[in-house]
Formats: structure tokens, C-alpha cells, sequence
């Protein structure tokens, strides 16, 4: 594994922590960007990556990412995120569970977790019986907590709806046509939510048949997974991995907006401004997606520290991401600064890296 210094990603990350347990075979990076607004709050992602050179990337991606997103969501949070390195059958143990469990409980509280790609609830239980510092785990009806990927797809169903409206003018989804990209918690949240509200829906995924178990559930049509990108649309909407957006694929986007819920959907900051050359709204992934964070990080909050916060507080949070979207927009417009800048200033403001 390269130094994590030497990477384009390090962004002075305050700590980088490989863990390898030979017992359980469990070899994983937790990466922690900034703890300056709280304890670094991000998902633990189980992924089989072809070299550890792109978990490491991965990490300290998906950590200023969270950085930005806590910030932005104006929780009391810094950025974290840990990734898993599984092997090609994606294996995970209830060793390997416990031991990284026991790596999180040694960070002492500076980092928070809960689910990201590859994780269930049923993993955070049996990571909580080893650290306090886990959130996601199941809730009551009503109650906070729980899997993160509802809230996340409701707060990216209201950025679109603000989306379209601000670039589309439309006043609601009816006849909006959406390519939306995973099929997973939240693109299927994201389109169940769009298909109540009269949507044209485009769905796909690398799993084709849950793109088209999905597709028919809601009068939907489907397409392989590697057509979604150039399918003619109003609204793509990405909700499966990242780095999607690149110099290569921004080219042959046919749609107007770019709104969806999947992390570091440009491979490189620079490719905002091809979206924008291009007339593409987008809405940066870190405020949109920030729904699911928001419901966890108030759990966590109520469990360790004994906030009083209830499903009124997570809802009235997640309400107020299409106002942020806004203003980003506009201050892109007035400053002619591509939306994903202007909202990684008023982020690196937030957390003391102007
Ligand atoms: P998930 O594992 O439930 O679903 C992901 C889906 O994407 C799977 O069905 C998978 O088969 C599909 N997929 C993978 N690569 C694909 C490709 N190239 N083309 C089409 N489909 C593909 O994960 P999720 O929880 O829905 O997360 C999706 C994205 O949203 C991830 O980038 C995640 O980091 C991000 N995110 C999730 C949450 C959350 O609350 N779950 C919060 C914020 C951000």
C-alpha cells in the first residue's frame, strides 16, 4: 500500500488508521479528515476493491467528503469513513465484524460509524457489541435511527424536485423524465418516491434483474447498466458508485440536471465546470445525499450524549436541503463559479480550511 500522504487525495487528513486483525482476516483503513466541528461521522463501506491503493483513495475521498457534508448539514460532526477491504466473494465474518469493532472502540469516540455500501443494520448490531461509537442500528416505528438509506432518499427526492424546478421550471414531477443510476437503499427510495409523484422513470443497475424487478413494481422501464449514463433524460440521477462523472462520460450526458445520491460522483473537482460548460445543473453530492447522516448522527447524539431530538428534528433537518441547494445555485449563477466549488468553499468555511 502507497504511503496515504503521497496520494492526490490526502487533504491533510488528521489520521489515517490501517487496521489488520490476522485472526479474522479483516484488514480495513478508517480515515478521519477533520474532527473540528465533532467526532468524525461517516459509513463503514465493504467493498472488494481491485487494488488497496483504491481503498485507500476511497477513504480519504469518502472522509472530506463526509467533512463537508456533516458541515454543510450543519450537524455537530466532523468526517470519517472506513472502508473494508473484502476479498473477490465479498466475505464478511462475524470475526471480522468484531474486530472491526474493536478497532472503531480504540479510536475512543473520534470516530463515528454506520452504513455505507455493502453494510446492514445487522452489521452495526454486531459492531455495537463491540464500540459504543456505531449509529444506524434498528429503531421503533417513529423512532430515530435505523438504516440511513430512507432518509437519504427522501432528502435527495426533494433536491430533485428542487432541481427540476429550478432549471426545468416545473412545478412538479408529472411527465419528469429521471434515469436513475443503483437500484440499491436509496436509488430505490429515490424512485419509489419519484413514481408516487408522477415521474417518467429510466432505471438500471449492474444487478439487471433488480433494475427490472424494480422497473416493473412501478410502471418503469429498464436499461443495462452501462446505457443509464446516455439514456436522454431530464434529470440523471446517480445512486450507485462513484466517480462517475469524468471527462470521458460528461460529454455524452443527455440530460439537464445531475442530482443523485451516490458519494464523489466527479472523479476530479475540475470536472464541475464541464458540467457547467455543458448547462448541466448539478447538485453536489454532499448536500443532497446528506439525509441519512442526518437521521444517524441525531441518534448517535440522543444514545451517547443525551440530546433531546426526535423524527420532527430529522425531518425538519432533511426539509431544509433543497433552501441549501438554492442558494448554492445562486451564488453560482451570480459568481459564475460551477456549483461543486461553491459549495466546497462554504464547506472548507465551515470547517476551518478556507
Ligand atoms: P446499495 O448497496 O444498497 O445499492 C447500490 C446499488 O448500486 C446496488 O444495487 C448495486 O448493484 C448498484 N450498482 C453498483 N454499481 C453500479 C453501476 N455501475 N451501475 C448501476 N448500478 C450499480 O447502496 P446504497 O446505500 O443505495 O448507496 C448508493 C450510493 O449512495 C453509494 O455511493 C453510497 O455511498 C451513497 N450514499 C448512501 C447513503 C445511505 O444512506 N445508504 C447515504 C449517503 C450516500
Amino acid at each position: 500500500m502507497p504511503a496515504f500522504w503521497t496520494e492526490s487525495d490526502y487533504d491533510a487528513h488528521e489520521r489515517v488508521e490501517l487496521v489488520h486483525d490476522r485472526a479474522s482476516g479483516l484488514t480495513a483503513i478508517i480515515a478521519l479528515h477533520s474532527t473540528h466541528l465533532g467526532p468524525g461521522a461517516g459509513g463503514t463501506r465493504f467493498w472488494h476493491y481491485a487494488d488497496p491503493a483504491g481503498a485507500m483513495r476511497d477513504a480519504l475521498r469518502l472522509s472530506r467528503g463526509m467533512s463537508y457534508k456533516n458541515a454543510m448539514a450543519g450537524l455537530p460532526m466532523g468526517g470519517g469513513k472506513a472502508v473494508v477491504l473484502l476479498d473477490h466473494d465479498r466475505t464478511k465474518t462475524p470475526a471480522m465484524l468484531a474486530a472491526f469493532g474493536d478497532a472503531v472502540e480504540a479510536l475512543g469516540g473520534q470516530y463515528v460509524t454506520a452504513e455505507d455500501v455493502g453494510a446492514s443494520e445487522a452489521d452495526m448490531v454486531a459492531i455495537s457489541q463491540r464500540s459504543a461509537h456505531v449509529c444506524g442500528l434498528p429503531s421503533g416505528e417513529g423512532e430515530i435511527g435505523g438504516d440511513p438509506g430512507p432518509f437519504t432518499a427522501r432528502g435527495i427526492y426533494l433536491g430533485i424536485k428542487a432541481a427540476a424546478a429550478h432549471a426545468l421550471g416545473a412545478g412538479d414531477m408529472r411527465g419528469v423524465r429521471v434515469a436513475v443510476q443503483g437500484c440499491g437503499s436509496v436509488g430505490g427510495g429515490v424512485a419509489r418516491l419519484l413514481a408516487a409523484d408522477g415521474a417518467e422513470l429510466v432505471l438500471a443497475d449492474i444487478d439487471g434483474a433488480r433494475a427490472q424487478a424494480l422497473a416493473s413494481e412501478l410502471g418503469a422501464t429498464s436499461v443495462p447498466a452501462d446505457q443509464i449514463l446516455v439514456t436522454p433524460c431530464d434529470v440523471f440521477s446517480p445512486n450507485a458508485l462513484g466517480a462517475i462523472l469524468t471527462d470521458a462520460s460528461i460529454p455524452q450526458l443527455a440530460c439537464r440536471v445531475v442530482a443523485g445520491g451516490a458519494n464523489n460522483q466527479l472523479a476530479r473537482a475540475a470536472d464541475g465546470a464541464l458540467l457547467a460548460e455543458r448547462g448541466i445543473l448539478y447538485a453536489p453530492d454532499y448536500v443532497i445525499n446528506a439525509g441519512g447522516i442526518i437521521n444517524v448522527s441525531l441518534e448517535y447524539l440522543a444514545r451517547q450524549h443525551g440530546a433531546s431530538v426526535d423524527m420532527e428534528d430529522v425531518q425538519g433537518r432533511i426539509d431544509q436541503i433543497p433552501g441549501r441547494l438554492q442558494t448554492i445555485w445562486q451564488q453560482s449563477e451570480a459568481t459564475g463559479r460551477p456549483a461543486n466549488e461553491v459549495a466546497d468553499r462554504m464547506a472548507q468555511e465551515l470547517i476551518g480550511r478556507a
